[in-house]
């Protein structure tokens, strides 16, 4: 999201394995890939080539982490930006932000010999918004610029572009991106149920020397409605709590005090931008 704007972007190669929970949203990402591979397949039967994944739900439950595992598990480069870095004063400098983003994609495979890069678009609710006739004029050209971009697309090309966008709001979005032949497949990635947030914990607690007595999936029961990003910031944080108590390894204790933290943490962000 857009707290991480202006930090460097992580490149090493993230796979599905590495994600928590979402299994179906990485099931069907997979399916919607492994469809997008069998190009001559698909071309046999005459189904219409998938351009465009939209990943939808709240933020911090992985749509980010979606998009490079996507990348790593069709072999291709990874080209991202968040929306709202195309939204500029001057009149055109959106559109030709994103005629350079796709020109920098299809280069970088070229040169890295791939034969697909991945484009994510973060927050694309800020470009793709819905039209209003007249307003915001900068932004329909930036979004006819993508449009033009994603009717651009063939399946035959050689690199070939797969563009995901994300959003946690589907509804803001021009009828004009959601039309068939551009983001034509939609998969909801929601926060995670219980089972789900175990698998993040116990993801993230991979480097972490927990206590014997710990229990996860007691951490997992008492952290409904938690994202990901939020129960990475749990381990985070309990890692953190051990420390001060000057112990080697995270306790029980120390995780419900972090789960506390994280909370807090939220509840006085609300209240700061109230
Ligand atoms: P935003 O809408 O804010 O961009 P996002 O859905 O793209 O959110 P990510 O950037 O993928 O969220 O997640 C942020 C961080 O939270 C990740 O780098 C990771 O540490 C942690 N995280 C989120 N979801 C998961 C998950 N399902 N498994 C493991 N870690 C996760």
């Amino acid at each position: 999201g857009g707290e991480r704007k202006g930090k460097p972007r992580l490149t090493t190669p993230l796979s599905f394995e590495e994600i928590g929970g979402q299994e179906r949203a990485k099931q069907e990402i997979i399916e919607a890939l492994d469809f997008l591979v069998n190009v001559e397949q698909i071309s046999k039967l005459g189904i219409r080539p998938l351009k465009g994944i939209l990943l939808t739900g709240p933020p911090g439950t992985g749509k980010t982490l979606l998009a490079k595992a996507a990348a790593h598990y069709t072999d291709s480069i990874y080209v991202a930006a968040s929306g709202s870095e195309f939204v500029e004063m001057y009149v055109g400098v959106g559109a030709s932000r994103i005629r350079d983003m796709f020109k920098e994609a299809r280069q970088k495979a070229l040169k890295a010999g791939k034969n697909s890069a991945v484009i994510f678009i973060d927050e694309i609710d800020v470009i793709g918004g819905k039209r209003d006739g007249g307003q915001h004029r900068e932004y329909d050209q930036t979004l006819n610029q993508l449009l033009t971009e994603m009717d651009g697309i063939h399946t035959s090309e050689s690199p070939r572009i797969l563009l995901i966008g994300a959003t946690n709001r589907k509804e803001m979005l021009d009828s004009a991106l959601l039309r068939p032949g551009r983001f034509d497949r939609h998969i909801a990635v929601d926060l995670p149920d219980k089972k789900g947030r175990a698998h993040i914990l116990h993801i993230h607690a991979r480097n972490k020397p927990l206590h014997e007595e710990v229990s996860l999936e007691k951490i997992a029961e008492e952290s409904f409605g938690f994202s990901g990003a939020q129960l990475e910031s749990v381990m985070n944080e309990s890692a953190i709590y051990a420390l001060r108590d000057s112990n080697d390894s995270i306790t029980q204790r120390h995780l419900s005090l972090a789960i506390d933290k994280v909370l807090m943490g939220e509840q006085s962000d609300r209240e700061a931008t109230k």
